[in-house]
């Protein structure tokens, strides 16, 4: 039977475990990584909008900024319009709530399936031994100093592997939560998404009379993340480039959630009670449709003195509202890279046992932090008024302690 050893094994090559091992390869050259994806090829994802956190990752840490700007959108911000009782306000008339100078820290909207297959062509490179159409199975997590082990390929032909460090990016196939019994449910917060992706979405800079334009100060509404807010749910609008929008609901299950919205009449035939988000579909054609039940879980543990971990949504999820899904990977990779770090400079087994307890206690505590953003708040979506008082916190928040934070790069200083 064929056989692989490496230093550091990543079961998944998605965003997670992409970045990861750029980042690996880019701190240790010396190190050898094996990525391990089950798709032979790249496809339509959601988790398309960045925010400033990731921004300074991908572009400080990874160094990916011409990239991105040559290939995806740079991105305007978050904004929110908020209608009528009855859903029929017409977009220039909606209460909004967005920037009107453009954002001094970049962030991007993604065409995800572009960003991973660019992403494994430069990691091959960088000198990653990518596997692509290689499922993962029977992992066997060490507890010593022995190596984990894992087998890859089809039933018909397996290889086995063996690694020192074992990173799962698995996504939501979760390798190791469900092994481990890892998963912590989310009972008060359940939401369920849709999406597609639209191609001629009527460009909103283009619409209304020049004043609304002006509203903003001339900046572009179209490269903004933009929520359409009702009580109980919001829609998402997202351009991706090239004539591509990526459209979504998410919603409280305990609300108007229908399974039928999970198919395309349902989808669209919701969309078009919403006067204002079904103006700018008037033209569009629907290209593909995908749906989650259940968004929102937690994880007991993140990372492991057993020299294994997790990151992305192999570990948790909390909400989409303000787009932190990729925060949570730029942070558990600058982590994950600082105990690999730990055990390269030799230091003791107790420290690096403490810098790993610290690490877990951090991404809990900035779980739960995400998490008291949402919880039992999707009612009050619809109003303008309670969300320009929230905005007005949770914005300030996010750039004074979560973003000022990662960019001075406190999370990884023990002593904060
Ligand atoms: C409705 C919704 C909207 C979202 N919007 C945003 C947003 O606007 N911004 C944001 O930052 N985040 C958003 N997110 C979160 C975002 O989608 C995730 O953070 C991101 O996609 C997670 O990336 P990942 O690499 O962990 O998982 P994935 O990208 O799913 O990658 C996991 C990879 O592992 C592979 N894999 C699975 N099982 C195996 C196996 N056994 N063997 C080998 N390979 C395997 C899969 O094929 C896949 O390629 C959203 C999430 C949802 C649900």
């Amino acid at each position: 039977m064929p056989h692989h050893h490496y230093d550091i094994a990543i079961l998944g090559a998605g965003l997670a475990g992409n970045l990861l091992a750029r980042q690996l390869r880019q701190t240790f050259p010396h190190l050898t990584v094996g990525m391990f994806e089950k798709r032979e090829s790249t496809s339509y994802k959601v988790g398309e909008s960045t925010v400033e956190v990731t921004g300074d990752y991908l572009i400080r840490r990874l160094g990916l900024e011409t990239y991105l700007t040559e290939h995806h959108l740079v991105k305007n911000g978050l904004r929110f319009f908020f209608d009528q009782e009855n859903r029929q306000a017409p977009l220039i008339d909606m209460s909004e709530i967005g920037g009107i100078e453009r954002p001094f820290f970049k962030s991007y909207q993604l065409d995800r399936s572009r960003l991973e297959t660019d992403l494994q062509k430069m990691n091959q490179e960088d000198g990653v031994d990518l596997h692509l159409g290689c499922a993962v199975s029977d992992v066997q997590l060490s507890s010593n100093s022995s190596p984990h082990q894992f087998f890859v390929g089809t039933k018909t032909k397996k290889t086995h592997v063996q690694s020192r460090w074992l990173i799962d990016a698995s996504g939501r196939s979760s390798i190791l939560a469900r092994q481990e019994n890892l998963r912590t449910p989310e009972s008060h917060h359940t939401l369920a998404a849709v999406w597609g992706r639209f191609r001629n979405v009527t460009n909103i800079d283009k619409v209304g009379p020049e004043a609304f334009r002006q509203r903003v100060h001339g900046t572009s509404r179209y490269t903004s993340t933009n929520h359409f807010c009702y009580p109980g749910y919001w829609i998402w609008f997202i351009a991706l480039g090239q004539n591509i929008v990526s459209v979504g609901i998410v919603m409280e299950r305990q609300g108007s959630w229908q399974d039928s919205l999970r198919k395309a009449d349902g989808f669209l035939n919701f969309l078009k009670q919403h006067h204002a988000p079904w103006s700018l579909l008037q033209e569009a054609e629907l290209l593909d449709i995908g749906s989650f039940q259940h968004l929102t879980y937690g994880t007991r543990q993140y990372f492991s003195p057993n020299r294994w971990g997790l990151t992305g949504e192999a570990a948790a999820f909390t909400d989409p509202f303000y787009s932190p899904g990729s925060d949570f990977i730029a942070l558990e990779n600058d982590l994950l890279t600082n105990m690999i770090r730990y055990e390269e400079e030799g230091k003791s087994i107790p420290k690096l046992h403490q810098l790993i307890d610290r690490s877990n206690a951090y991404m809990h505590f900035r779980y739960e932090a995400s998490m008291r953003l949402y919880r039992n708040l999707y009612s009050l979506f619809g109003s303008y008024e309670l969300l320009k008082l929230k905005w007005q916190l949770d914005f300030p928040s996010y750039y004074h302690i979560w973003l000022s934070e990662f960019m001075q790069d406190l999370h990884l200083n023990e002593e904060f």
